[in-house]
């Protein structure tokens, strides 16, 4: 069975799960949700249809030693990079709308996909992005304003 790791944005904001995955979700994740006030929604997602899986601690290390490379770090929650590692650790494809984690996805190998969300697919999705730190611009910018060097277009798979 396929799976998919939700993020904290997949659970806000989607509405409908897709029915034919396996659905995890980190500790971190699930925590978030709690601190939402969406305790009735994640114990019903619990008791359906969620598991919550912790990642191993190697693929955890290479999520955050990709983000320091890649730049995407700093703009990564720890639950963020749960999230990662954990479908790093299952092979399974990650449902998000956050940008840094769809960018360090892709680094990684990583199969992601945004919500099925009409206003949120027609969102631009190509990015300029800096070859030296890996800092990501709107498409027109040219030239690293962190490194000085130039910087390459890159596209968000949708
Ligand atoms: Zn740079």
């Amino acid at each position: 069975m396929k799976g998919l790791v939700l993020d904290s944005s997949a659970l806000f904001y989607g509405k409908d799960l897709p029915s034919d995955f396996e659905l995890v979700i980190t500790p971190g994740v699930a925590t978030e949700l709690r601190r939402h006030d969406m305790e009735d929604r994640l114990d019903l997602l619990l008791e359906t249809r969620v598991r919550v899986l912790s990642p191993s601690k190697h693929s955890l290390v290479r999520v955050i030693s990709e983000g320091e490379r890649t730049g995407d770090s700093r703009r990564l929650s720890s639950t963020d990079k749960e999230v990662l590692a954990l479908a790093l650790d299952l092979g399974y494809e990650i449902v998000t709308d956050d940008y840094s984690v769809q960018n360090l996805a892709s680094a990684l190998g990583i199969a992601f996909r945004g919500l099925e969300q009409k206003e949120i697919r027609s969102v631009v999705t190509w990015k300029a992005k800096c070859r030296g730190c890996g800092k990501v611009f709107d498409a027109d910018v040219q030239e690293c304003d962190v490194c000085g060097s130039p910087t390459s277009m890159k596209g968000g798979k949708r």
